[in-house]
């Protein structure tokens, strides 16, 4: 024996398998599971049961020999062998005082046929099993870990979740994933129900918007929040309809989902357009039934419900790791804007004028949304302008621009918080009639705000 092992049993004179053992039969009746699962730990490629029954075999067989019948009387009512010993033939098995008979393969069993019935119906290639634990059965696991004090114990759930989980993919066929499964089972202890966690289902595409007057995504009533008031006509939404809206029922249908939850690559104005290109987005289908989903066909019925307000491209599937980097993304965004100057300026002075913009800018938040964002000054770029038509007093121009950059204010000054503005430059005032985002282009240097609202 090393040296380190010898002190190390000195130090912990208690750690002796059988007299472990012993200790806790003497808390009462246990099932071979619940006994084994205090020794998990130490002997792999065996189930708790079989340590459990051979801790008591081994245990049996020393009382024998010693005479010892105290023990063989701890031993009895959850070991037949013990009961025939002392002569208790007819005598069925105690119920197991820690698992309460959940452990017994009659349980096992059913919670994996019920497991399998909650399952039916859903289209899923990968599951797991996981176990929400009643306070009776976490009391018992605690005190028996308190009382028994094994050191090589696994929690009761692990081997709940084992034991269900290897009967579920004999009966189910499907593999087990401990990272992203579409399907988790909970065993919820308390109501003796098998819950699904269904994962959501995620879709990737590029919107263009059309028209204008409709926001990204669902936006409820300020008034009421959504429950609906004479404000809002009782629909609980400021606008009727959204992006998010338009593109949701064809979703919904195509993977029998409950609901869906939008993901913009950031977002225009609602009275801006989104053209080029289009914006990137992931649709997510909550609690979907179906996962093989023909994209064409979802493509064509998308685009066809949205009567010309709104157009997807490039549809495919995506994962929900996807989501974050959408979300983080900076792009840089090329707009389209029709400007009103208020006066009539030279088409040398402007385009001077406008190349006097690229560079540096430094915008405070724009007043008309500081009520709802905190006052902050953000330096964004502008990679570069174009005029492309002047007539009279309006203009019409391309800016490109780092994500965040607000367009309205580059041209207006928004009373001097953006600088340097065009307004400014030229001296006379300049507003954004419309505005347009015309593409959504590669990821920017990351130096800008993330998932900042644009233009
Ligand atoms: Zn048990
Ligand atoms: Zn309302």
């Amino acid at each position: 024996m090393s040296e380190v092992m010898s002190e190390e049993i000195l130090e912990n004179p208690r750690d002796d398998i059988l007299e472990t053992a012993k200790r806790i039969i003497r808390l009462g009746p246990i099932c071979d599971s619940c006994l084994g699962r205090q020794f998990a730990m130490l002997a792999t490629g065996l189930t708790n049961a079989e340590r459990g029954r051979s801790l008591k075999t081994v245990l049996a067989m020393q009382a024998s020999a010693d005479g010892d019948s105290s023990t063989l009387e701890d031993l009895a009512p959850s070991f037949r062998s013990a009961r025939l010993k002392l002569g208790r033939r007819d005598e069925p098995d105690a119920r197991c005082t820690v698992c309460l008979g959940e452990m017994s393969i009659e349980v096992l069993d059913k919670w994996a046929e019920k497991s399998a019935a909650a399952l039916a119906g859903w289209e899923y290639s990968t599951l797991l099993v996981g176990t929400k634990m009643s306070g009776l059965l976490a009391e018992n696991e605690e005190l028996l870990l308190a009382d028994g004090g094994s050191r090589h114990a696994e929690p009761f759930k692990s081997e709940l979740n084992r034991e269900v989980g290897k009967r579920l993919t004999q009966l189910t066929g499907k593999e087990f994933d401990l990272r992203n499964p579409d399907m988790v089972v909970h065993l919820n202890l308390e109501n003796g129900e098998a819950e699904l966690q269904v994962a959501s289902l995620f879709i990737r595409g590029r919107y263009r918007k059309l028209v204008r007057g409709i926001p990204q995504t669902r936006w409820p009533c300020r008034e009421c929040r959504g429950r609906g008031c004479p404000r809002c006509n009782y629909t609980g939404r400021m606008y009727q309809e959204s992006v998010d809206e338009i593109i949701r029922p064809a979703v919904i249908q195509a993977a029998e989902a409950e609901d869906t939850v939008f993901h913009g690559a950031g977002r225009e104005d609602i009275d801006a357009r989104m053209l080029g290109r289009g914006r990137p987005f992931i649709v997510e289908a909550v609690r979907p039934r179906k996962r093989t989903i023909d994209l064409l066909k979802l493509h064509e019925e998308i685009n066809r419900q949205a009567e010309g307000k709104v157009e997807v491209i490039d549809l495919a599937l995506a994962d929900s790791s996807m989501v974050e980097r959408l979300k983080e993304a900076a792009f840089i965004k090329t707009y389209s804007a029709l400007i009103r100057l208020g006066a009539d300026v030279a088409e040398e002075k402007l385009k001077s004028g406008l190349r006097r913009l690229v560079g540096q800018v430094d915008q405070r938040t724009p007043t008309r949304v500081s009520h709802r964002r905190a006052d902050k000054l953000r330096l964004r770029k502008v990679y570069s302008t174009d005029l492309i038509e002047v007539k009279g007093n309006l203009a019409r121009i391309n800016v490109k621009g780092e994500s965040g950059l607000y367009i309205k204010e580059l041209i207006s000054g928004d009373g001097g918080r953006t600088q340097p503005n065009l307004a400014e430059i030229l001296r006379v005032d300049a507003i954004v009639e419309e505005l347009d985002v015309i593409d959504v282009g590669g990821e920017s240097d990351g130096t800008s705000s993330r998932n900042a609202e644009e233009v």
